[in-house]
């Protein structure tokens, strides 16, 4: 398993760290397999989304807070970032990616987001290819 680091730099943002779990599985010689990629927390998500057009992740960080308001007076938890791991847990916390020739096997226009709701903070991702 290979434990990637990631330094988030706002309270929401989405980071490409296709390149990083792709450095990955090379790292772990395997040439065709599936490659996990884990986010072990519950105020950050995963997701695979368009790389092409950086509007698309604005615009997912915008729709996803129409969907989860930051406040809301009958939200309970007392560390008061009940938003955060909502949308955390709509994105999910891992992906699924196969491997072909030792290349992540993405469609033309897929990344590998990592998903901040809460930072900014320093993150771990956890990546296995078997
Ligand atoms: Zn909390």
């Amino acid at each position: 398993m290979t434990e990637l680091t990631v330094a988030t730099h706002q309270s929401a943002e989405l980071i490409d760290i296709t390149g990083e779990v792709q450095h990955a599985v090379i790292a772990a010689g395997v040439k065709d397999g599936l490659c996990t990629i884990f986010v072990p927390h519950t105020t950050a998500g995963i997701t695979i989304q368009e790389n092409a057009d950086p509007d698309v992740v604005t615009d997912m960080l915008y729709a996803l807070d129409k969907a989860v308001p930051l406040c809301d007076s009958h939200y309970r938890h007392a560390e008061g970032n009940t938003a955060a791991h909502v949308k955390a847990s709509l994105l999910g916390s891992s992906v699924n990616v196969l491997v072909k020739s030792g290349r992540l096997k993405l469609g033309t226009w897929q990344a590998i987001y990592f998903c901040e709701f809460d930072g900014p903070r320093t993150r771990q991702v956890w990546v296995t290819i078997k």
